[in-house]
């Protein structure tokens, strides 16, 4: 038997391999238009980026050396240019010679792969514009960056192979701008999926523009000017142009081959073409979708190198062996971000018109108490009766590659989300938690199915007249402080039961906190209570402020320049003032301090800086890099950046000209709390929210009344004069805030000193130091003239710079504020 192969890549060297460990005397021929066989496709953009360095690692097997394993005649430099399907020849052109043979088969096998798209934009063959695909491109493209140095690129086109190489450019040092046509990057994701994507572009710095393409190009002698559809000009050095590939299919039309309505090759399930005596597979082909059972195409290296297997399979031992179809299972890395998906998005059963429910929640890496848990924000798409899953989007820093994995394996057995909530999965803290992500997926799932729960989507929220929703954030004060859904009302999770005749029950309640779990258990206490129309927003706060921020990155290079050296100049936004000119930075370390150290510490060292100079905070805290968006829109001051490199927050923040009220139109800018009680956990809610308050430049009075004068007690004991009650009343009260026990689990004292220790651990301020923390930022302690006569407690044991007053001072200050909470 004599089969030829064409293509010598992915599909067309595992299909060579494969036959010849099957037919030991077939004579197999493996035709290459290309100098190379068997390379490492996916690893280019790296080898451009000098991530992998030696150019020869991206060569799995060399000609030789598959010529002497597999005893396979490869033939590279040699186009198929023809088939002659009656003859069962092909005709072969050499590059170098330019002469021209022809070669029979009995079985040809076609993997030709797939040609990038290069639209007729005017200017397009400039050569400073390039497509990746081949080594020989790679070639031209890492000597262009090495030889020419260019300090800058364009690239058309968002997709996987964009932002690898936007990565691996920006890595060689080029401001990179990315120009995409749709609305997000990464068109495989949904949307907010790829917003968490457009937010970490913004950390590296790098420029992009959404819902614009390119109108034309035009070559200068220093530059190539990109003009948008919109109307924008780029100049740049380099353009790579990634919007895209479509199946190689030429030699296969012109041999008269069927080729399906989705444009690639048709084969059937043995991967044979119209032709019995033609195998077809990789990119070129096009293949039911194992959910619709519709055509599709796939360009991924691993559906070509296992149908590369099936086809040579069919070809030695006659066709047995069917190929099940490709879910797309993919994944990028994008930076420090890892994005991955399997099945169905939500926008794709849409399109199709599938019923289908979807949800979005976040969870952590591995176990959160062990040190460096990260982020995970996945979505899942199922049948909202039977549950079948039909997709699953994650996107996060470690570990996405194995849960999406296991969303793979469910998926490509029909399995159900059921059978995500039984996953049994190692566990150890390092690795993951006893419920893995993946088992909260089917959790969350399996509560919607059985109508425990009810979720809506960010955009479906966003869809209703949010005025006559009930919106419910049940996140802490500090956390609806730092920013929340426009009129949502704030009970934080712990306290809905004992505050539900604060909840409408004649209205649509929508519950959010910040990743979803809170918000279930105020969800099920709602339901609980007979309360019926409640919905809990999927994905919380999160997924919601990541979807509805701006997306975009526009003009990010505008104050850069390129010297006269071919250097970068004022790339360094840290230096450069809003006023021009150089500007002195501060730099503030807050590692190790957990929310609201951070702020605190900067709304100190803000006062001591002069409006127009800034100061470069850098935090461990990851919700730092959130909350300081927030403190800057509330206080007036500009937030000049903000990146996450290696668990670390780094923001650069200008001192701005007037501090801006944080309520300007509906409120005043007060924050008033009655501290009643003098649980030692109470104490501290109050002071964290007291602190954070003053710290977003709130005017803040915390007004102490009958157990909660405890916490403003001297620590030692002061000689006053007091008749018995007062005296047995005050035997009651704890001596200051170290003698504090706490609301629940206070174990005859040890847990405080847990509760201490465990601060001290986690480097949390003590409740001491945020009572100082507090007078220094100027909050107003005022304690209760009644409660004090009540409780027989005098001015003299209270710490210095408390206020004596009464409740009309109280009201007067509360009159003057949105905020007002009583613990
Ligand atoms: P190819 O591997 O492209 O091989 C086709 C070969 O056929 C080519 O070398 C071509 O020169 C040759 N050929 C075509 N016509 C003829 C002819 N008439 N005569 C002789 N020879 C011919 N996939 C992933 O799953 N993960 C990734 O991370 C990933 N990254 C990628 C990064 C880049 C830069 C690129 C370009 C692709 C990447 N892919 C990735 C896609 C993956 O490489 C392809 O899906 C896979 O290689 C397809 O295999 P194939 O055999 O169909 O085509």
């Amino acid at each position: 038997m004599k089969v030829v192969i064409v293509g010598g890549v992915a599909g067309g060297a595992t299909t060579a391999a494969r036959l010849r460990r099957n037919a030991e005397q077939a004579e197999i021929l493996l035709f290459e238009r290309g100098g190379y066989i068997s390379y490492a496709n996916c690893g280019l953009p790296y080898y451009i980026g000098e991530v992998i360095q030696d150019r020869n690692n991206l060569f799995v097997v060399s000609k030789e050396t598959f010529e002497q394993n597999f005893h396979v005649q490869v033939r590279i430099n040699s186009e198929i240019t023809e088939i002659d399907r009656g003859r069962k020849t092909v005709t072969v052109k050499e590059a170098a010679t330019g002469r021209e043979y022809k070669e029979s088969y009995d079985k040809l096998v076609l993997s030709p792969g797939a040609e990038p798209i290069k639209p007729p934009i005017p200017g397009i063959n400039d050569e400073r514009i390039f497509t990746l695909r081949s080594v020989v491109d790679t070639d031209h493209i890492k000597n262009f960056v090495d030889t020419r140095k260019p300090r800058r690129v364009v690239i058309v086109g968002a997709g996987f192979i964009g932002l690898e190489m936007a990565e691996n450019l920006h890595h060689r040092g080029l401001q990179v701008t990315i120009v995409e046509m749709a609305q997000q990057v990464m068109n495989v994701v949904d949307y907010e999926i790829a917003a968490e994507v457009h937010q970490h572009l913004k950390t590296k710095h790098v420029e992009f523009y959404l819902n614009d393409g390119v109108a034309s190009f035009e070559g200068g002698d220093e530059s190539l000017t990109v003009t948008l559809k919109s109307g924008r000009k780029i100049a740049t050095d380099l353009v790579i142009l990634s919007i895209g590939v479509r199946p190689d299919t030429k030699l296969a039309k012109a041999a008269g081959l069927e080729i399906g309505s989705a444009g690639g090759i048709k084969v059937n399930p043995y991967l044979q073409t119209s032709d019995p005596d033609i195998y077809a597979l990789g990119d070129a082909i096009e293949f039911p979708n194992p959910i619709t059972g519709k055509p599709a195409l796939t360009f991924l290296a691993g559906p070509a190198n296992k149908q590369g297997r099936i086809a040579a399979d069919n070809i030695a031992f006659g066709n047995k062996k069917t190929y099940p179809g490709s879910l797309a299972t993919a994944i990028a890395k994008v930076f420090d971000l890892t994005v991955a998906s399997t099945g169905f998005a939500e926008k794709s059963l849409k399109a199709e018109g599938l019923p289908y429910q979807a949800i979005n929640f976040h969870a952590s890496s591995h176990a959160g108490y062990y040190p460096g848990a990260k982020g995970l924000s996945i979505k899942l798409t199922f049948h909202p009766e039977s549950g079948k899953l039909y997709g699953a989007q994650i996107v996060g820093y470690e570990g996405v590659d194995k849960r999406i994995d296991l969303f793979a394996t469910v998926l490509r057995h029909g399995g159900t989300v059921q059978e995500l909530a039984e996953i049994e999965h190692a566990y150890a803290p390092p690795y993951s938690s006893a419920k893995d992500p993946v088992n909260i997926a089917g959790f969350v799932a399996e509560n919607i199915l059985l109508g425990r729960s009810r979720h809506i989507q960010w955009h479906e929220l966003l869809e209703k007249d949010l005025p006559t929703l009930f919106l419910l954030d049940v996140r802490t004060p500090e956390e609806y402080a730092l920013g929340t859904i426009e009129g949502a009302v704030n009970i934080p999770h712990n306290q809905v039961r004992n505050r539900l005749s604060e909840i409408p029950r004649d209205r649509t309640i929508i519950v959010f906190c910040a990743a979803g779990l809170r918000a279930y258990v105020a969800e099920r206490i709602l339901l609980q209570n007979g309360y019926t129309d409640v919905y809990n927003l999927s994905g919380g706060y999160k997924t919601f402020q990541i979807a509805t921020q701006k997306q975009s990155n526009e003009d990010i290079f505008e104050k850069d320049f390129i010297g006269k050296d071919d250097r970068i100049y004022q790339a360094n936004p840290e230096t450069r003032g809003s006023a021009g000119g150089t500007v002195n930075i501060t730099r503030l370390d807050a590692t190790g301090m957990q929310c609201p150290g951070p702020i605190m510490k900067l709304k100190g060292a803000m006062e001591q800086i002069p409006v127009g100079e800034r100061i470069l905070e850098i935090a461990s805290d990851p919700g730092f890099a959130r909350d300081i968006k927030s403190w800057c829109s509330m206080t007036g001051n500009k937030l000049i950046g903000v990146e996450e490199e290696g668990g670390l927050v780094r923001a650069i923040i200008e001192k701005g000209e007037k501090p801006v009220s944080p309520i300007t139109e509906s409120g005043g800018n007060a924050t008033t709390i009655v501290v009643f009680s003098n649980d030692m956990d109470r104490a501290l809610a109050s002071f964290v929210i007291a602190n954070g308050a003053a710290a977003s430049g709130k005017e803040v009075t915390l007004f102490f009344t009958f157990w909660g004068l405890s916490i403003i007690k001297k620590p030692e004991k002061v000689l006053a004069s007091k008749d018995f009650l007062g005296r047995m009343f005050g035997m009651m009260l704890p001596q200051g805030s170290k003698k504090l026990g706490l609301s629940r689990m206070n174990f005859a004292g040890m847990g405080p000193k847990l509760m201490r220790y465990r601060m001290k651990q986690k480097q949390v301020e003590s409740l001491e130091s945020m009572i100082q923390s507090a007078l220094q930022a100027g909050v107003r302690f005022i304690a209760c003239q009644m409660s004090m006569d009540v409780m027989g407690v005098t001015k003299e044991e209270l710490l210095d710079g408390v206020e004596v007053g009464g409740v009309a001072t109280y009201l007067e200050r509360a009159s003057k504020g949105q905020v007002n909470l009583f613990i």
